[in-house]
């Protein structure tokens, strides 16, 4: 029998995530033990907490991490004991219509926004895993294709951002919207994700990128991520942005909170033919209201952005290699350095709007 584990668990929606002890199973063929090293608090985590998601129950929080792999399994060649790797929640099966089509982050065996029973237990009862991976635990068993080796030379923390924040950022500008060099944008909501968008529209040739919270504490960190302009969200915001877009709106809006306000926050920013990428995943009763006179004569594109259109076993490799180049700064994402107990209070500056990651170092 294996050891025990810490991990943090939530028993239910709306109660209080705390460390539990884990009994991880004994790997099988084509599984991974993964030693977690390094796991960002993303938010889709506090979605998982506070009820806009409803997952089973009681649940292992964290997707968005790091480590090296202490175990492999029978029929496992794409990694070995000793590499590093970056856990993937969207692992691609390589064969149903939708990975065979050229859209691996739309694979429908993969877990999605679902939670899988994964043999854990707690006192010896099972315990699903967020999105498939429950990484805020000191070990992960997983699928093989969900761990994507790195180069061990790139540290933990900022390797565990490329598995979710990073990537889905980075993939929206570059993947689904195509942000090409001399456009204007509009990037919404300034969370880990929303700054990643700002690097990468900056890094893309952006001529403006303009960096939309509700936070002004969040206007240092739009800075450092290469925002052109920082504006507080109001009641006036497209009048500000087609004042800044020469009178038409931008040509680009990113949607990174995950709301019904926000999303029209982000139509209105558009000019007449722009593009919408909504990249925030938001909850199934919030409906947003477009007027069908506006969405035919305004002639704007809606879309969403699934993990950032990418495919993780290509990208985050790439993107690591460019954070060691050091092309892609992660610097300034990283804003609290915390342990597992630390959990909770970092859904409290989540939900406050303070701060950018959280990074758990275990
Ligand atoms: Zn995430
Ligand atoms: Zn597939």
């Amino acid at each position: 029998m294996n050891p025990y584990f810490p991990g943090v668990v939530v028993r239910s929606a709306g109660s209080a995530p705390a460390v539990e002890e884990l009994r991880l199973p004994e790997i099988g063929p084509g599984q991974v033990r993964v030693r977690v090293r390094a796991a960002g608090v993303c938010h889709s985590d506090l979605s998982m907490v506070n009820g806009t998601l409803t997952p089973p129950y009681p649940l292992v929080l964290g997707h968005e991490a790091a480590g090296e792999v202490v175990e492999a399994g029978e029929h496992v060649t794409r990694v070995s004991v000793g590499d590093h790797v970056v856990l993937n929640w969207q692992p691609a099966c390589r064969e149903c219509w939708f990975c065979t089509h050229g859209q691996p982050w739309l694979c429908s065996t993969s877990s999605g926004v679902a939670a899988l029973e994964n043999g854990i237990t707690v006192d010896g009862d099972p315990v699903f895993v967020g999105l498939g991976l429950g990484a805020f635990a000191e070990q992960v068993v997983a699928p093989a294709n969900a761990v994507v080796p790195v180069p061990a030379s790139l540290d933990f923390e900022r390797a565990a951002l490329l598995g979710c924040a990073v990537l889905t950022g980075a993939g929206a500008v570059r993947n689904t919207a195509g942000v090409r060099p001399g456009e204007t944008v509009v990037v919404i909501g300034l969370g880990a994700v929303g700054l990643s968008v700002v690097a990468a529209a900056r890094a893309a040739g952006a001529s403006a990128v303009i960096a939309v919270d509700v936070s002004t504490a969040k206007k240092a960190l739009a800075e450092a991520a290469g925002a052109t302009d920082f504006l507080v969200s109001s009641d006036s915001l497209s009048k500000e942005i087609r004042g800044r877009t020469a009178r038409l709106g931008a040509d680009h809006a990113f949607e990174c909170v995950g709301r019904s306000a926000t999303i029209r926050a982000a139509w209105r920013a558009t000019r007449r033919g722009g593009q919408v990428t909504v990249v925030g995943m938001g909850a199934n009763d919030d409906m947003v209201s477009l007027s069908a006179l506006d969405i035919f004569s305004s002639a704007r594109t809606l879309r969403s952005s699934v993990y950032g259109s990418s495919d993780p076993d290509v990208e985050v490799p790439a993107l690591a290699a460019d954070v060691l180049a050091g092309t892609l700064s992660l610097d300034h994402l990283i804003t609290d350095r915390i342990t597992l107990a630390d959990v909770p209070a970092a859904f409290d500056r989540m939900s406050r709007g303070e701060g950018a990651r959280s990074v758990i170092l275990l």
